[in-house]
């Protein structure tokens, strides 16, 4: 895939930080993952798979962009989603700038994106807006009318159509947010992709498995807890690891969905998350996991703080 990413140079001017945000779905963790080139933030086709704040470093010409994936702005009460809703609008005050993502296929905006649009303008936050998913519009003279309406709901920094998924028109949207943001020198060093850790992103990528192989009310239910990991030195002078993970749920039936019938569904949870962590850290991963119910996790602020959604 093409990104305007340029790995390990760190020449530029600007150096600012930009939130991601939008109403679930919308692909801004795919966003993320093809500006930084690297597979930081899960992505389904599930709302509400991102949970916590994910940055992404992008250097190029114009300098570094520190990006922040957000969780989708959605309404609703329980005690994991207000902590979702929270990162997500929270992160707008620590921001030099923002990145709006729509859904080509909508129309108006919603309410989620109203209320991301008055907490935005409530901060003076400068704010460009992508449209996204331009890839499934057939006919391409319906987005200029879609981009005139979406200019008369607010006043933004930029409108730029976009695709995600192919990377398509990244370079513009770089550059008009590189405009919105102060010169210095880069926040990171350029070896510096994310700020999450290695356990983070393993435990994300067996959530994501989770959430693409099991169906209803499971992916929402579930939290991955890494237990243990271990860095083998082995005789050919090579590195592997070995991961005991716990997959929480809140109910026996679930917990009976996520094991799958004679222990298929965590078998191929663990054969599919086992690859993508190989493939992130670049050593030979081995996975162990069990699954443990917890009636709890979702409500108890103990249980949210352990699994890392701290209120
Ligand atoms: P988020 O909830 O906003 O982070 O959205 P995700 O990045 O998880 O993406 C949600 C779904 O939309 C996934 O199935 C993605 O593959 C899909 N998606 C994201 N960007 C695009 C795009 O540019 N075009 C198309 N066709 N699908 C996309
Ligand atoms: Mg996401």
């Amino acid at each position: 895939m093409s990104t305007p990413q340029e790995p390990g140079t760190v020449a530029g001017t600007v150096a600012g930080t930009v939130a991601i945000l939008g109403r679930p779905n919308v692909g801004k963790s795919t966003l993320l993952n093809a500006l930084v080139g690297e597979k930081l933030a899960i992505v389904t086709p599930k709302p509400q798979t991102t949970r916590n704040r994910i940055v992404g470093v992008w250097n190029g010409p114009a300098g570094q962009i520190v990006f922040v994936d957000t969780p989708g702005v959605h309404g609703s009460s329980k005690a994991l989603n207000r902590f979702m809703v929270q990162e997500a609008l929270g992160t707008i005050e620590s921001v030099d700038a923002a990145l709006l993502v729509v859904d080509a296929g909508d129309r108006r905006p919603g309410n989620e994106e109203r209320q991301i649009l008055r907490e935005l303008q409530a901060a003076k936050c400068p704010t460009v807006l992508a449209v996204n998913k331009v890839d499934k519009v057939k006919d391409k003279s319906a987005l200029l009318p879609l981009l005139a309406d979406w200019e008369q709901t607010a006043k933004f920094a930029a409108l730029v159509p976009i695709s995600a998924l192919k990377a398509k028109n990244l370079e513009p949207l770089v550059r008009e947010l590189a405009k919105l943001l102060p010169e210095g020198p880069p926040l990171y060093g350029p070896e510096m992709l994310t700020d999450r850790t290695e356990r983070f992103l393993a435990a994300e990528l067996i959530r994501e498995q989770l959430f693409l192989l099991t169906r209803q009310e499971l992916p929402y239910a579930v939290a991955v807890d890494i237990e243990s990991w271990e860095e083998r030195a082995k005789q050919d002078g090579t590195n592997d690891v070995v991961i005991e993970a716990t997959i929480l749920v809140e109910r026996d039936s679930q917990k009976a969905i996520a094991v799958g019938k004679g222990g298929a569904m965590i078998k191929e949870v663990g054969t599919k998350a086992r690859a993508g962590i190989t493939e992130l850290l670049g050593r030979p991963a081995h996975l162990k996991l069990q699954v443990k119910v917890d009636p709890e996790w979702t409500t108890s602020p103990a249980a949210l703080a352990r699994l890392g959604y701290r209120p």
